[in-house]
C-alpha cells in the first residue's frame, strides 16, 4: 500500500514545532503559560496531529479555538487541556459546552444572559473585552465602567467567569501611532482588571497577547499568550522580523507531470495570457487552486525545482500549473516545492501571499483538503 498520493501535499515538520514552541516560552514570562491558538485546523496544519504533538510532547495545556466544533475535537486529542472559544457559540448549545468542559467566550452581557439562561450547572467562561478591535465584546469608555459590567455579568446564575480578554488590533505594526494605539488597549484591559483585584475579585486569568504581542511587546502582566501564526513560524507581518530560529512547520510539494519544448508564439493555459516569446522547456506541475495555490499568483508565482526558481506561465488552472524550466534539468516525476526550502533557496507562505496581496495566515490556512498532510520527525 502506498501511503499517500504523490500528486500534492503538504508536509509538516512536528520538529519543527517544537522548536518553535521552546522559543516562545523563552520569550514569556515564567508567569506566562502558551495559549496555542488551533483554530481553523491549526491554522490548516492539521489539528489532529498539531494538538498531540503540542500537548503530550510540548506540556502545553491552554488552547483557543473558535467554534464549538473545534474545541470538541480538540478536547477528543486531548482529554485533560483547557480549551477557550474565542469566538461565538449559539446559545441552546450551552450545554455541550459544559459536557465537554469547555470554556466560552462571553461576546456581551446579553450572550451571557441567554447563555446561562437553560442550564442546570456552571458554565465556564472568559469575558470579552473590546478595547479596539472592533469586533466582539463589552465596550466602555473607561475601565471603571468595564468593570461594573463584569462585576454585574459575574452575578449570572450558573456563570463561572474565570477570566478576562481582550484582542490588539495593530500589535504587529511598528508605527508610533499604532504602538500608542495598542499601548492603550492593553493599559485599559490591564486597568480593568486591577479594580476588579481592588473590589476583592481575583480572577485566575487576564490575557491580551497575540503573537505579534508575544514577540514584541510581551507583557508578565497576561497569564496567557494567544499564539497562533508563530507556533507554525509565519510573520504576523513581513514586515516586521520574527526571533532568530522560529522556521515554518509548513512545506507544500508537488510533482513535475509533463514537460515539453515549445516554439515561439505559442500560448500556455487559459485565456492566452502568455505566449512563449522564444523557443522554452515548459513543466506541468500537479497542482492547482483548487489546492490552495492562488490563481492570483498565474504568471507571477516561482516554484522551486531542484533549488532553481522556476516561473508559473500563463493562468493556474484547477489542478495543474505550468512553469518555465529552461534553465533547470526537470523531468516527469520529479518533485519540486511550493512552499519550503530547496537547496539553498526557500519560498515562504509570506512571500507567496505578499506576491498577491494576502498575508501569511491566509495562505496555510487555504491549503485545500484535498493536499494530504504528511507529518515528518
Ligand atoms: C486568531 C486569534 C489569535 C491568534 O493570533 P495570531 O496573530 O495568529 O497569534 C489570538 N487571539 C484571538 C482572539 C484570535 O482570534
Amino acid at each position: 500500500m502506498k501511503p499517500y498520493l504523490k500528486r500534492a501535499w503538504a508536509e509538516v515538520s512536528l520538529s519543527q514545532l517544537k522548536t518553535n514552541v521552546e522559543i516562545i516560552k523563552n520569550l514569556n514570562s515564567p508567569k506566562t503559560k502558551i495559549m496555542a491558538v488551533v483554530k481553523a485546523d491549526a491554522y490548516g496544519h492539521g489539528e489532529e496531529k498539531i494538538c498531540r504533538c503540542l500537548s503530550e510532547e510540548c506540556g502545553i495545556e491552554y488552547f483557543a479555538v473558535s467554534n464549538l466544533d473545534e474545541a470538541i475535537a480538540v478536547r477528543g486529542f486531548c482529554p485533560d487541556a483547557e480549551i477557550l472559544i474565542l469566538g461565538y457559540t449559539p446559545p441552546e448549545y450551552a450545554h455541550e459546552i459544559i459536557q465537554y468542559n469547555i470554556i466560552q467566550g462571553i461576546v456581551s452581557a446579553e450572550y451571557a444572559e441567554i447563555l446561562a439562561k437553560n442550564i442546570s450547572e456552571p458554565v465556564r467562561c472568559h469575558i470579552k473585552i473590546d478595547t479596539g478591535m472592533g469586533r466582539i465584546g463589552l465596550k466602555h469608555d473607561t475601565p471603571e465602567k468595564c468593570a461594573e459590567e463584569i462585576e454585574s455579568i459575574m452575578h449570572i446564575k450558573n456563570l463561572s467567569v474565570e477570566g478576562i480578554y481582550t484582542h490588539f488590533a495593530v500589535a504587529d505594526s511598528n508605527d508610533p501611532d499604532n504602538i500608542a494605539y495598542t499601548d492603550r488597549q492593553e493599559k485599559f484591559i490591564c486597568d480593568t482588571y486591577h479594580i476588579l483585584i481592588s473590589h476583592g475579585i481575583n480572577l485566575p486569568h487576564v490575557h491580551f497577547m497575540n503573537s505579534a504581542a508575544t514577540c514584541y511587546r510581551n507583557n508578565p502582566e497576561s497569564t496567557l499568550s494567544r499564539a497562533g501564526i508563530i507556533l507554525y513560524g509565519l510573520h504576523p507581518d513581513i514586515s516586521l522580523d520574527i526571533p532568530d530560529g522560529l522556521e515554518p512547520v509548513m512545506s507544500v510539494k508537488a510533482v513535475i507531470s509533463h514537460v515539453k519544448t515549445v516554439n515561439k508564439g505559442d500560448c500556455i493555459s487559459y485565456g492566452r495570457t502568455f505566449t512563449a516569446e522564444k523557443e522554452l522547456k515548459i513543466a506541468t506541475v500537479t497542482v492547482g487552486y483548487a489546492d490552495g495555490y492562488s490563481r492570483l499568483l498565474s504568471s507571477k508565482g516561482e516554484i522551486l525545482v531542484h533549488g532553481k526558481r522556476c516561473k508559473i506561465v500563463g493562468r493556474v488552472c484547477m489542478d495543474q500549473l505550468m512553469i518555465d524550466v529552461s534553465d533547470v534539468d526537470a523531468k516527469s516525476g520529479d518533485i519540486v516545492t511550493l512552499i519550503g526550502k530547496d537547496g539553498n533557496d526557500q519560498i515562504t507562505a509570506d512571500e507567496l501571499a505578499e506576491m498577491y496581496g494576502t498575508i501569511g495566515y491566509e495562505v496555510v490556512c487555504g491549503i485545500s483538503k484535498r493536499v494530504p498532510r504528511i507529518y515528518i520527525d
